[in-house]
This record gives structure tokens, sequence and C-alpha cells, in this order.
């Protein structure tokens, strides 16, 4: 078992130059640099392609499948990661090009660096490997690349077709690692020392629209009570009544565990969260990051009238996009809204996703996890972590009860963050994250 650095950062770099970019516009997306991606990774990584049995589902998703020798009692094994990146925003904004992979300053620069092209990397520099040197899986392994992650799965999420096809197909997964969390420094977490992070559940996410409708006419004559004045009444409620704070397992094991190490003046109260709660509440209000984990957050984004100043409004409506803490239903969140509006201002659901089930921290997959991290980096923190954002692993919810979102490579300072310009990847770092699949490839079979 071997990983070769230049190797990682050469396909890594050949993967960042394809502009894979997805839109929410679906006659805006263009395929090309995803198929162009898909023969790059089968001619970078031919015994990966010659191993497994490779699909397209859908426009673009990859679904690779190894048929183990059935020997191990574990179930399948999937590996996810998103082929697509969000927009490379203002080019000057960049050092480096962003699409150039170019290598300087110790730093493999570029979109997609860190979200997600690494993790495809590392599934498959480990598995290359693995492969010359004769392994063979006693368990069933997955891999499967979806390619609107970034656009919340626009009209269509691939990651869904893949999760719905294995599940027409009968299988059952036994664990599923996906993007987030992971091992790194904790300063950003104001820890000493190292952390590991494997994220056992996530919110949800759903937009909520108010509408209101009223006669219109000319606004030289104006009524009383025009159809912003409902719905200002209907959005000062809300703001003044925020869905209730409530402690859920999987957040107090998180703070719990790592409050002990953290440097801050909130270490002693993280300590005991529901003893400390009156004055955690009151935290709250300083403290949105820390609040968002306590309660379903709504905020109030878009609003729209008449089609011109002179226009009194038809029809005004307002959009609320809230991120729903698990225990709370899209449809106890419609309930909330609609006892404190006004009569007449009506509440829709538009779209939306539940917070996800939380995955046991006792599984095997979960064990092994934080073993291996332990193993690699001695006196690390291990915990379970809970997201407020989103990852495409929720929409395999149905045919997998071990779900973990734990990023492989080794996090720290050096990096340039996802989504920003000048997303990079430290090359010392570059093969932490193929070691880590290995070790976890040939030890999930037991
Ligand atoms: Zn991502």
């Amino acid at each position: 078992m071997s990983i070769d650095r230049e190797s990682c950062i050469r396909h890594l770099q050949g993967m960042v130059r394809f502009p894979t970019v997805s839109s929410p516009d679906p006659d805006a997306m263009n395929f090309e640099p995803f198929h162009a991606l898909h023969q790059y990774l089968e001619q970078s990584y031919p015994l990966v392609h010659k191993t497994m049995t490779r699909e397209i589902i859908g426009y673009a998703g990859l679904l690779y499948h190894w048929k183990g020798t059935g020997r191990s009692k574990q179930l399948p094994l999937l590996l996810m990661a998103h082929q697509d990146v969000v927009p490379e925003g203002d080019h000057t904004l960049w050092k480096y090009p962003p699409f150039s992979g170019e290598v300087a300053e110790g730093k493999l620069w570029g979109r997609g660096t860190t979200d997600s092209k690494n993790n495809i990397m590392a599934h498959m520099e480990a598995l290359e490997d693995l492969i010359a040197s004769g392994f063979c899986p006693d368990y069933d392994l997955y891999l499967a690349y979806g390619y609107n992650e970034e656009i919340m799965g626009g009209k269509g999420p691939a990651a869904k077709l893949i999760a719905d096809t294995l599940q027409q197909r009968g299988v059952r997964l036994g664990c599923v690692i996906d993007e987030c969390g992971g091992c790194g420094s904790g300063a950003s977490q104001k820890i000493d020392g190292d952390i590991c992070e494997i994220i056992v559940a996530e919110k949800g996410y759903a937009d909520y629209l108010l509408s209101y409708t009223h006669k219109g006419g000319h606004s030289s004559v104006p009524p009383k009570e025009g159809a912003f004045y409902q719905m200002a009444k209907a959005i000062t409620a809300i703001e003044e009544h925020q869905m209730p704070y409530r402690i859920t397992d999987a957040v107090k094991a998180k703070l719990e565990t790592l409050a002990p190490h953290r440097k801050d003046a909130l270490g002693k109260l993280l300590c005991d969260v529901s003893g400390n709660w009156p004055q955690l509440l009151e935290e709250f209000e300083n403290n949105p990051a820390l609040a968002a984990m306590f309660h379903t957050t709504t905020a109030i984004t878009m609003a729209q009238g008449s089609a011109q100043a002179n226009i009194l409004p038809e029809k005004v409506t307002v959009t609320i996009n809230t991120r729903p803490l698990e225990g709370d239903s899209l449809e106890d969140i419609r309930q909330h809204f609609l006892s404190l509006v006004p009569e007449g201002v009506e509440v829709t659901l538009v779209k939306g996703n539940e917070a996800t089930p939380v995955s046991p921290t006792d599984s095997w997959g979960y064990r092994l996890l934080q073993s291996i991290s332990e193993e690699m980096y001695p006196g690390i923190i291990a915990t379970p972590g809970y997201l407020l954002g989103g990852t495409d692993s929720r929409y395999y919810c149905n045919i997998c009860e071990n779900i973990y979102r734990f990023g492989s490579f080794y996090h720290n300072s050096d990096y340039g963050p996802a989504h920003s310009a000048n997303e990079c990847m430290p090359v010392d770092q570059i093969t932490s994250g193929p070691l880590f699949f290995q070790k976890f490839l040939t030890r999930y079979g037991g």
C-alpha cells in the first residue's frame, strides 16, 4: 500500500482543468466538461475502470460498482462526492487562473481542489494502488458522483437518481461516506489541538412563500391599509416568534465533547448544555452561528410588490428560507407561520427537504472512521458533528442508516476555502485523503 504524491497532484490538476460548473438554469448547464472529465478518469485510473463497472446515471452521474467476494458480513460501502463546482467568480481575484490547476507556493490552486474533486481523486488513487497490489474487497463497493450538488439538485438531483437506482435494485448500504467534517486543526472552532469530526446528521432546507392579494389600483389614492401593510405585520410576527430553541442529542454530544478543549469563555457554558441552558439562551442573542444549532432558522430573503412605483400591488409576496432542525417537519414549520400571520396571508411550501435522521455513533463505519483518524493523528479529539448546511448524502437515507460526512484530507489554515476565490489545497496534505481511504477500504470488511 502506497500513495504516490506526484500522481495525486497530476490527477487533481487534470480534474480541475474541466470547468464542470453547475447552473440552476437547466438550459445553461454544459455537460461537455463532465463528459471530458469521465474520459479523463478512465485514462488516469485504468485499473479502477477495468475492475469496477461504471454506469452513467441521468445526464452525467457516475456510479461505479465492485462486486466483492461476499465473504464479509458487512453490507456494501458507498463513497461519494460531486463532480460539479460553483462558478469561479471574478478571475481578477484569483492569484492563479481558477481552472489551471497551477502548483505554486506549495499549493494546488483551482475550483474544485477542496470541494469536491479532491474526494474523487482520493477514492481513485486509493483504489488504483490497492488493485495493483492485488486487493479484492470481501464486501460490495460503490462510488457515486453526482453533477448538481452545488445547486441543491436543481430540477433533478443526480444523487437522488443514483440512490433511487440502487433502491430499485434492492441494494441496502452498510455505510455511506460523503464530504464535510473530517480531521484537522481545531483552531477554526477555537479548539486547542486537532479534531476529528464525523458528521452524523444535517439540517433540512425549505423555502416558503407568503402571499397576500389586494385590489390594486392607482397609487395616488392608496387605501388605508395596503397589501404591504398586511405583509409587514406577517413578517414582523415571524421575526419576533422564532421557532423554539431545543437541545438535540447530536448537537449536545458535539458541543460537550469539544467544550473542555475550547480556548474561549464559551467552553465553560458548553460543558453542560442542559445545566447552563438559561445562560446559553442569552448567548444566542449575539451568536447566530451557535443559535443555529439549536433551532430551525428562518430568514426572510426576498420580497415582491407591483411592477412600477405608481401601481398599488394586487399581490405581494415574501420568501422565507428556513433550515429545519431535526424534529421540526416542513409541515410543522408551515403551521407555525400560519399561526402567526394575519388573516388572508397565505403560506405555501415552495420546495424543501426534511432534516436527516441522525446516524449512530456506535456503528462499524463510525468506529472505523474514528479509529483510523486516531491512528493517523495521535492525540486527535474525535467528536460526532452536526451540519448546518446540506450534502448530497441526504438522498441515501432510504437505503442506509449509517451516513457519515467525513472529508478524508487533513485540514488546516493553509487551504483556500471552498466557494471563494483562491480555493486551493496544500500539496503537503494531498496524500492524506487517499491514505485514509486505503486504510478504510482494507478494513471495512472486518
Ligand atoms: Zn461540496
